[in-house]
């Protein structure tokens, strides 16, 4: 498959990686279907989109859910390519939603691949690194243990909800050679993230610019990798590019590993800013109904490197640049 006067339908593409993918298949002279219910994405991510920045007729915006099946069958057989990004996301709506977490989660998937099956689309599944769940197995390769906690602990939900949608695609290969490709995104940053759901850099950079107090969770020693969205949409590009991927699962970020304390003292460099630096107990972020962190988050990125020469090129301080720059 290449990419070029294709037609992708991109559920969830007003969000903030969707919105970003979304525009660079529009720049590589594709059309574009977004299916969106805005319950996390945000028109203004596709606006200049909607409103007539795309040449005409390669963009088209449909705000409805991804579990109205009559809906979704429609605009699956008008694509010739799926990208399925919708779905529950960050920390403070899926410990606050349990119900809708499960639902739009595994309900979502299995709607896209019964229809992609329907019609034999190309289905790209966007998953998590949060599937390896609490493996100290780092750095996290596709084809190694997950080790997730108990039902009663809600935090699981979400890596079980999204372990299943990848099994379910890759059933789908199996059982019917449907053309599946599933990418595991590790943490991605940049522009258009909202803070509101809970992820670190968003916040940490709001605080910076307001002066404010910048709450780091735990004892800061944790780490992550954080990988600019750009970066990440030239992965994808780069994956669905090449017709090697069917039934294959991909591991997307960077492999610059940053404790979230030392992040937040680069983010107060960088900003020039006077906010102090706070540790908040974990139960007073996310109160005390069974949230556990991940001490790494640590991706093995040599599995796309092979097939497609990808590698992360912006650094932490474009990233903070940019987001900057977003506020
Ligand atoms: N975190 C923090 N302050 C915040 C938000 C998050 O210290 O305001 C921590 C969080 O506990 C985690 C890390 O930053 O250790 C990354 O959190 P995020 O939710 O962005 O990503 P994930 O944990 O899903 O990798």
């Amino acid at each position: 498959m290449t990419t070029g006067s294709r037609t992708f339908l991109l559920t969830g593409g007003a969000g903030f990686i969707g919105s970003h993918l979304a525009e660079r298949l529009i720049a590589d002279g594709n059309r574009v279907i977004v299916l969106d219910d805005l319950s996390t994405g945000s028109y203004a991510n596709i606006e200049s989109l909607d409103r007539g920045h795309a040449p005409s007729g390669r963009f088209k915006f449909i705000c409805d859910t991804v579990l109205h099946e009559r809906v979704v069958e429609e605009v699956v057989r008008e694509a010739d390519t799926i990208c399925h990004l919708a779905s529950a996301v960050g920390v403070n709506l899926i410990m606050n939603q349990p119900v809708r977490t499960i639902e739009t989660i595994f309900g979502g998937t299995d709607t896209i691949l019964r229809c992609a099956a329907r019609y034999r689309r190309r289905t790209m599944i966007f998953s998590t690194s949060e599937v390896y769940g609490k493996s100290a197995d780092v750095p996290f390769r596709e084809d190694g243990d997950r080790l997730e906690g108990p039902t009663t602990k809600h935090r699981w939900a979400y890596a079980c909800a999204k372990a299943l949608d990848e099994f379910l695609a890759l059933a789908h290969w199996k059982q019917s050679r449907l053309p599946v490709v599933v990418v595991r995104l590790f943490n991605t940053v940049g522009p258009r993230q909202t803070g509101q759901y809970g992820m670190v850099l968003p916040n940490f950079v709001k605080s910076a610019l307001a002066n404010e107090p910048i709450r780091v969770f735990g004892d800061g020693r944790q780490t992550r990798c954080f990988c600019h969205v750009l970066d990440v949409v030239d992965a994808l590009v780069g994956l669905m590019e090449s017709a090697e991927t069917s039934g294959e699962v991909f591991n997307i970020g960077s492999s610059e590993e940053i404790s979230i304390g030392d992040l937040a003292r680069e983010v107060v460099r960088l900003t020039g800013s006077r906010s102090e630096i706070v540790l908040v107990p974990y139960a007073e972020a996310y109160g005390d109904d069974g949230f556990e962190d991940m001490q790494r988050r640590l991706p093995s990125v040599e599995k796309i490197a092979k097939l497609t020469g990808w590698k992360p090129s912006r650094s932490l301080e474009r990233i903070v640049q940019d987001v900057r720059e977003s506020f």
